[in-house]
């Protein structure tokens, strides 16, 4: 949940809690089934475990040995598969459940779906044999945010009933009809975590206050993974281990029916779809009606039981990385369940009542199973659904306005490379042009990648590479007339997301299918680089500009080579190299240089030419003063409060795992005091809510800084971090923090003028006024703002100065997201470089939704500025470049603020 959806469930708490109180009270003894007759041959969680499910947490080792004892006690009706490891080691599984029939078929069913999400290899008729005989596979995954705890003992519960039920004619309907596969903890990590700190705050009985050490979290909290990402925003930009598994096994078994089970604020009820809008244009009408059919299952027994729940009101699944809507682009009816949460044991609701942990898994439970019953009572029109979505996309992709992308080879070929395995990844076709072709109007080289959208997966091409997908009118209308008004708006997360903008590559569209010979793309990330060139090597040169050219670097400081750059574009055997291109000399470096580079160029997929003179024909020459070295910087970022803790532990790893430099995490507090002489770096992740930096640092910390950086630390503060920095009382930045224009809507209201002066008293009345008409009256009802509106996320172009260092090797534009309200000034001249600026309000707006007045005040304020102080620097990026670590086109403006910013510095020490 972010903060305008728990708003949003505050205000609808107060209607829906005091309804649903006569039902929450008899929690003490749950009855997860009435009237169940259970095998005893079948373990149940108090017998391998030691307690009943909902008296405890449970542990991610204990739930994998609670389904090793289940596939014990039956293994002819289960199996266990493990598909991804997580950072910290621990291994994430996934649970087959269905008849022995079905189990010991189980590649001869996923082998019937691959062939269904086929309509060009498998005719209509051939579906129809298929589907005959085919179970349908349920989905249901659990726990993505650790600390959303009950769905994993739901998990548990609901195997346990699948197998040891017995005289049940829906579950044996379902053990004949479905596959149920159960993905007990998407986010082992995170679940440990959250235990781990509430066993920790335990004491005599479970505390229901939810301001208790118990319920109260300490940072980073449990719903992250080790690198602090929110794993449900990241299904198609995959850049977490346990993401890229799931992925995988999705696509091996192509559920009908996927299910990500959630908890929502403790004062909430229960939520499953229908979702809410807007929805995404690009998915199949029948998905939505389907949508309806779970409802009404789950509707059905929340009555019986006498639960409360709602459905549409939030969590839309507009943008593509939940794992409610991602299985939707291969063909799925994906969905969320949000069950109120616990965060524990039990927690007293703001109505009084005491939710009790037993309560919220009994609640998954029966929605689990609620779903795995709609599957099995549909199984045919799933099936035939999911047949037709792949035949529709098809014929959809024949006859769009839009038939091809086509990714012409460029300067960045790295990212296109990339782009084009993460898109193969998820099971869309690329091609890469085996000679010269025309298309639209442009000529193309042999290399093009091309994305013809005549496929199965043409919805997902569409939605992922457009530039923009628009949301519906009638919902921003509404929006827009909730922010005249002054409410909260209701879009859930961001409104842009296209991968060619976020990795910077250009993709053009085309109106007609590209017919011509190809070779089909795999699934890689990164190409092996080479080295060319040949005769005595005098040095290695390494066009900057790419990911890999940066971890070329890195990896050869790690290694104690010598690498020299140089800050301006030069002319070498007639090729151009572009600014901060990489200088490896043979002089001064290892005798055995030629293999080491060819072993980096390898492993980073950095190409080098090997240069046998060292003669430069234009630009700088290798002894030039433009020409610097660099030593590996030693890195530091502050952590914990008040950082945020998505953008300290996404910032960390892009660093570590994207470019291979070690970074130390220091508690922002240990700041104050400590010695900071042997980093050459600190890094200021935005900050959370809450306390801001001032609050942790105060007079003390930023005198310490001050300190460093005078000596020649690079301080780099990332989004709004830079309200610290940039606050007149501290001014690390002269920029500053921009109230709302007056006058752009928002007037300040007359009451404003009333306030004391000096030792003038208050006005005890003010001035009168006409009311001529509504608007008049809205205007005199809306409250003076200091800040403009947030925004949920859009991208916008910015401009790159060439001249500057930091911009060396940088695109000259770029393409930012934007989140929140914060708007700087621009850096006058005399105090540093505005390295990166946001474009003119006409072109400002590369894809999403933006409120007219941020797009107006944006143009031209900085997006990096850099400010030179005694012998180091303060940068400041005013939005976070590495929001999910999926802006890959910011990666190099943001790790040249690193290595190029400390190689600029004087040495601190
Ligand atoms: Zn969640």
């Amino acid at each position: 949940m972010n903060t305008i959806l728990r708003r949003t469930l505050t205000t609808l708490g107060v209607l829906v809690f005091s309804l649903s109180a006569t039902h929450i009270h008899a929690q003490d003894n749950i009855v997860f089934w009435p009237d169940a007759d259970y095998d005893p041959a079948i373990p149940t969680v108090k017998e391998v475990l030691g307690y009943n499910s909902g008296e405890r947490v449970t542990w991610h080792r204990d739930a994998v040995r609670y389904f090793e004892a289940l596939a014990k006690a039956a293994p002819e009706r289960v199996s266990i598969s493990r598909y991804a490891e997580s950072w910290e080691g621990r291994e994430l599984i996934y649970v087959a459940i269905s008849s022995p029939e079905n189990m010991a078929r189980i590649d001869a069913i996923k082998d019937g779906m691959q062939r269904l999400a086929d309509p060009r290899k498998t005719t209509r008729s051939e579906a129809r044999e298929i589907i005959k005989n085919q179970p349908a596979v349920t989905w249901l995954s659990y726990g993505v945010h650790g600390n959303e705890i009950s769905s994993t003992d739901a998990a548990m519960l609901t195997a346990y009933h699948l197998l040891a039920s017995r005289g049940d004619p829906r579950v044996a309907d379902i053990m004949k009809n479905t596959v149920v596969v159960i993905d007990p903890m998407q986010n082992p990590d995170g679940r440990d975590r959250f235990i781990h700190q509430y066993e920790m705050a335990e004491g005599l009985l479970p505390d229901d206050d939810g301001i208790s050490a118990e319920q109260n979290e300490p940072w980073p909290g449990g719903r992250t993974n080790h690198y602090l990402f929110d794993m449900n925003r990241d299904w198609f930009i995959m850049t977490q281990p346990e993401t890229i598994g799931r992925v995988r096994i999705l696509q091996e078994w192509y559920p009908v029916a996927f299910v990500d089970a959630h908890e929502m604020g403790s004062n909430s009820t229960y939520y499953f779809a229908p979702e809410a809008i807007p929805f995404n244009p690009h998915l199949a009408a029948d998905q939505r009606a389907s949508l309806e059919l779970f409802g009404k299952t789950n509707a059905h027994w929340f009555d019986t039981f006498g639960l409360d729940y709602f459905t549409r009101e939030v969590f839309d699944a507009f943008y593509p990385g939940y794992g409610a809507s991602w299985p939707s682009y291969f063909g799925s009816i994906a969905m969320t369940y949000e069950q109120a949460s616990s965060r524990g044991l039990a927690i007293r609701q703001a109505n009084g009542n005491v939710m009790t942990y037993a309560f919220t898994v009994r609640n998954h439970f029966i929605t689990s199973l609620g779903t795995a019953e709609t599957t099995a009572a549909n199984r045919e029109k799933f099936l035939t659904d999911f047949y037709d979505y792949r035949a529709s996309a098809i014929k959809e992709g024949e006859s769009d306005s839009i038939r091809s992308y086509i990714l012409p080879p460029q300067a960045d070929q790295a990212a296109v490379n990339k782009l084009a395995g993460l898109l193969v990844s998820q099971g869309i076709e690329v091609g890469r042009a085996n000679s010269s072709f025309d298309a639209c109007g442009n000529s193309y080289a042999a290399g093009t990648l091309v994305i013809n959208t005549a496929q199965p997966a043409k919805r997902f091409i569409r939605t992922l590479m457009d530039v923009n997908v628009p949301m519906e009118e009638d919902f921003i209308a509404e929006q827009e007339r909730r922010r005249a008004k002054n409410l909260a708006d209701e879009i859930y997360d961001v409104t842009a997301w296209s991968l060619p903008l976020m990795m910077n590559v250009r993709a053009d569209s085309c109106y007609r299918s590209i017919d011509e010979s190809f070779t089909a793309v795999g699934p890689e990330l990164v190409q092996a680089g080479v080295v060319s060139g040949k005769g005595e090597t005098v040095a290695y040169l390494v066009p900057w500009g790419t990911a890999p050219a940066v971890r070329l670097l890195v990896n050869a400081m790690r290694k104690d080579i010598t690498v020299k750059s140089s800050d301006l574009a030069f002319t070498h055997s007639g090729n151009r190299y572009p600014a901060g291109t990489l200088i490896i000399s043979s002089a001064g470096n290892p005798g055995n240089l030629a293999e080491i580079m060819a072993e980096l160029t390898a492993i980073t997929g950095a190409n080098a030419v090997a240069v046998d003179n060292s003669w430069v024909t234009d630009g700088p020459s290798f002894g030039s003063f433009n020409v610097g070295q660099f030593n590996q910087p030693k890195v530091a970022i502050a952590w914990d409060i008040p950082t945020s803790a998505y953008s300290a532990g996404n910032t960390r790893f892009i660093i570590e795992r994207q470019f291979d430099l070690p970074v130390t995490a220091i508690r922002t507090s240990e700041l104050v005091n400590s010695d900071l002489g042997r980093y050459q770096v600190l890094i200021l992740p935005q900050s959370g809510y809450g306390p801001g930096y001032n609050d942790i640092l105060g007079k003390k910390g930023t005198a310490n800084l001050k300190d460093w950086v005078a000596k020649g630390g690079v301080l780099i503060g990332l989004g709004n971090a830079n309200r610290y920095l940039a606050d007149p009382n501290i001014d690390f930045l002269a920029i500053r923090r921009e109230n709302a224009v007056i006058g752009a809507g928002k007037d300040k209201d007359a009451s404003a003028a009333s306030k004391p002066k000096g030792d003038k008293p208050a006005d005890v009345t003010v001035k009168g006024s006409y009311l001529e008409d509504n608007a008049a009256y809205q205007t005199s009802i809306t409250p003076a703002k200091d800040q403009p509106d947030p925004v949920a996320g859009v991208l916008v172009k910015a401009n790159v100065d060439p001249d500057h260092w930091l911009g060396a090797g940088v695109a000259a534009k770029l393409n930012v997201l934007i989140r929140g309200s914060d708007i700087y000034t621009p850096l006058k001249s005399d105090k540093g470089v505005n390295v990166a600026v946001f474009s003119g309000a006409d072109e400002l707006l590369a894809s999403g939704y933006i409120w007219e007045q941020n797009r107006k005040q944006l143009a031209y304020k900085p997006f990096v500025v850099v400010q030179p102080s005694g012998k180091g620097y303060v940068i400041g990026f005013t939005q976070d470049p590495n929001v999910r670590a999926y802006l890959d086109g910011l990666n190099l403006i943001f790790m040249n603020a690193i290595l190029r910013g400390s190689a600029h510095a004087q040495p601190v020490h």
